[in-house]
């Protein structure tokens, strides 16, 4: 089962990315020996897959899947992220969005 979302950019956070999300489930695997036949299950492992880029910021499909899921966005390590580009004196556009 796959769903379409349109989640926040975890670059930018405008809920603007169209994402195919692909939940987790169980699979079973056959395997055969000479002597028996066993079925396992195993989980395969959630996905998201980004359709196009960011239209606010520009981030490619790419970049922002990859962010997705490997779960940059998480917040408080956005906000941390964010801190360390303040401290370098980095321009950040959601800072003053906020
Ligand atoms: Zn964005």
């Amino acid at each position: 089962m796959v769903e379409n979302l349109i989640l926040e950019c975890p670059f930018c956070k405008s809920k603007v990315i169209m994402v195919t999300f692909s939940p987790s489930f169980f699979q079973a695997k056959v395997s055969r020996t000479s002597s028996k036949t066993s079925t396992k299950f195993y989980k395969t492992k959630e996905k998201y897959e980004v359709q196009a880029n960011c239209p606010n910021c520009g981030k490619s499909a790419k970049e922002i899947e990859k962010a997705f899921n490997e779960g940059v966005k998480d917040p408080e390590k956005t906000k941390k992220k964010l801190k360390e580009l303040e401290k370098l004196g980095l321009p950040t556009i959601i800072e003053t969005k906020m």
